[in-house]
């Protein structure tokens, strides 16, 4: 999933069950009833414990779903019929499902019978006549209906586009919302090995969904669409999109053969959505190269339009709000991280979305390499924001942390990049198939310790490490490096390193440098295991520069580099002169840098106060600068300018 605007209202979902013993104690033996709740209660604190919400409990493995829905895309209203087939892990009385309080259920019927069920909260229970055996295939069908509410990003919604106004329905439920519309089990531990949707909706509107598009069937009013999947499918992934849509197609070559992308798009975005599409063939093409082929090659990809800004990977149809390369590089990346593997739970959510946003990266550095590096910058600015976070998400109550664009997103993604950095390409990309493939992991569930083993088989490398300070821990190292030269070219390198968070001690990393001197240029990889530590390295040629992760393998922040002298005083790489000085009206700057870098200038008071305050890029050499000071008050100020890793400041009298 992709949002594009944060300030959209995430809606946090309630956290725990409310209990009413009295009013249906009126009605039933209250003994009984505190039982049931109890224990109840006691599953869902587990549920809690395991990563998830307040959902049904995993005691039997679910193989097929019929859905069969009802709806039109003016009225915000479901009806439907789900046929379960399920087997018992053990003897089984009762059955729970995940099913919102919000919808009535009208029968569920076993065997032609009709079962007594009980609702607690989101929960609904069904009893069964007799026990039933483990291990034997079963079946049951539920009758529902009702207006669902919208949880999560928006799990039921309906709107209109275009000039006419035309409805639209759609749903996204991740990660909580598939039991806002139909009975399921929500928990991240069995997949549903296939489904037929049939999805029964006003004729002259196609209905996008899951698998491949079996028939559209219209009798009068109503066209039923029936869509088939025979992959296996995590609750969330099931979706339903309703409109006018008009559709066409891609097709992305492999081996001779050839990948269908269908595409339902409004009638009113068709050349826009046509352009963005026809860019999925090659991102398609790239991911086959790097983690093998695309995982739902026998079925279709597809992309279906819907109201909300952003994207989100339904299995074999993504729905999306706009047609970016990137978004559509995110989403299609999810069918093998997220739709083939999926996190296991909502605190392993950076094996979907880091993974995702890693690929969207991978899609720059192979197919438009120029801006590679910007993407790259733009993560770790963006992990970088704030000091603190992990990787790995604490809390899976609040939907926004588990979303969290900084960390779960842009940390993830750079996580998965240092990693990469850490093993190196080969072994990075092989353990990362190896992950994919594992016949454990495949089209179902994988937690962070699976990839982490992958990637060590396939390195040598133990990650122990890696996983406690990158995954676990919080924050980010910054680097002091201060360097020296000798007339013999040997360079003597000093680093150290600060952390931003106290969750880690120090962040072991090979670091790579680049020395220059404006004709030659070395690359340099330093492993750093402590603080303070010193390398020596001989050189063949007397460098001017040397340049910290000039390739951006590392989230850091706050770096400095200083040059010293063989007294140990820094040499001055950064020069700034002010003339006139004093001055009225307008004076010059001239700042001579090494490097090319963004700079910000401020112009402070003698009170320390900012007075004016301004942005630009410096040029490597002597940069001349208007300063222009007619409209400040005479006195002292200060002109303070603060590049990539540099702060410079002069003195400036105002006459
Ligand atoms: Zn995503």
């Amino acid at each position: 999933m992709f949002r594009e605007t944060v300030s959209r209202a995430i809606l946090m979902l309630a956290m725990l069950l409310m209990l009413d013993f009295s009013l249906k104690a009126q009605n039933d033996d209250f003994e009984t009833i505190v039982q049931t709740e109890k224990s109840a209660w006691l599953r869902n604190q587990k549920a809690q414990e395991r990563g998830g919400l307040v959902s049904a409990v995993n005691r039997s493995d679910i193989q097929y779903c019929r859905l069969h829905w009802t709806v039109d895309p003016a009225v915000k209203y479901i009806r439907g019929t789900v046929m379960t087939v399920f087997e018992p892990y053990e003897i089984l009385s009762s059955l729970e499902f995940d099913f919102s309080e919000a919808l009535t259920m009208d029968s569920v019927l076993y065997h032609g019978q009709k079962l007594i069920f009980t609702r607690l909260g989101d929960v609904l229970t069904v009893e069964f006549p007799q026990n039933l055996a483990a291990q034997v295939k079963d079946s049951l069908t539920f009758y529902y209906q009702g207006i669902p509410t919208s949880t999560g990003f928006g799990s039921f919604e309906t709107g209109i586009h275009g000039p006419d106004s035309i409805p639209v329905l759609w749903t996204l439920s991740e990660p909580y919302g598939a039991k806002e519309w139909w009975p399921c089990k929500q928990s991240l531990d069995d997949k549903i090995d296939s489904i037929d949707v049939f999805i029964n909706h006003p004729a002259g509107y196609r209905a996008a969904s899951n698998g491949l598009l079996v028939s559209e069937v219209t009798i009068g009013n109503t066209t039923t669409t029936h869509w088939k999947h025979q992959y296996p499918i995590a609750a969330y992934l099931i979706c339903m999109a309703v409109t006018n849509y008009v559709e066409y197609e891609n097709l992305a070559p492999f081996n001779g053969n050839t990948t269908t992308i269908l595409n339902y798009v409004y009638p009113e975005s068709v050349s826009a959505a046509m352009e963005g599409t026809a860019e999925v063939v090659a991102q398609m093409q790239l991911f086959d190269d790097l983690f093998g082929l695309y995982p739902f090659q026998e079925e279709k990809y597809g992309h279906a339009q819907f109201n909300w800004g952003g994207g989100m990977e339904h299995q074999t149809m993504t729905f999306v709000g706009s047609w970016g390369f990137e978004l559509l590089g995110h989403e299609l990346a999810h069918h093998w991280f997220g739709d083939k593997v999926t996190c296991g739970t909502w605190q392993d959510i950076w094996l979907n979305e880091g993974f995702a946003t890693y690929l969207s990266g991978l899609c720059y550095e192979f197919l438009l390499p120029q801006y590679w590096q910007n993407f790259k910058q733009n993560r770790i600015d963006i992990s970088t924001n704030e000091q603190d976070g992990s990787v790995f998400v604490p809390d899976t109550t609040s939907v926004a942390r588990v979303f969290s664009g900084r960390l779960s997103y842009a940390k993830g993604a750079m996580v998965l990049h240092m990693l990469r950095w850490v093993c190196g390409d080969d072994a990075f990309f092989e353990g990362v198939r190896n992950y994919l493939n594992d016949p454990n992991l495949a089209y179902s569930y994988a937690k962070t310790d699976d990839l982490k083993n992958h990637l060590e088989l396939s390195s040598g490398k133990n990650l122990n490490g890696f996983f406690a300070d990158w995954y676990y821990g919080e924050g980010y190292p910054g680097y002091q490096i201060s360097w020296s030269k000798k007339p013999t070219n040997e360079v003597t390198i000093k680093i150290d390193q600060t952390q931003s968070s106290p969750t880690v001690s120090f962040f072991e990393m090979p670091l790579q440098l680049k020395l220059s001197d404006g004709m030659s240029d070395t690359m340099v990889v330093l492993n750093n295991t402590s603080n303070g530590q010193s390398f020596t390295l001989q050189l063949d040629f007397s460098p001017t520069m040397l340049e910290f992760d000039p390739n951006l393998w590392i989230v850091s922040r706050n770096n400095f580099v200083q040059e010293l002298t063989s007294t140990g005083e820094p040499v001055p790489k950064y020069d700034l002169t002010i003339m006139p000085n004093p001055t009225h009206g307008k004076a010059h700057y001239q700042l001579r840098i090494d490097a090319g870098s963004e700079i910000e200038v401020h112009l402070i008071n003698a009170e320390g106060r900012l007075i004016k305050q301004d942005q630009s890029f410096a040029l490597p050499g002597v940069n001349k600068m208007l300063l222009d000071v007619h409209d400040v008050p005479a006195g002292w100020y200060q002109l303070q300018i603060t590049g990539k890793d540099f702060q410079i400041a002069k003195k400036i009298m105002v006459q």
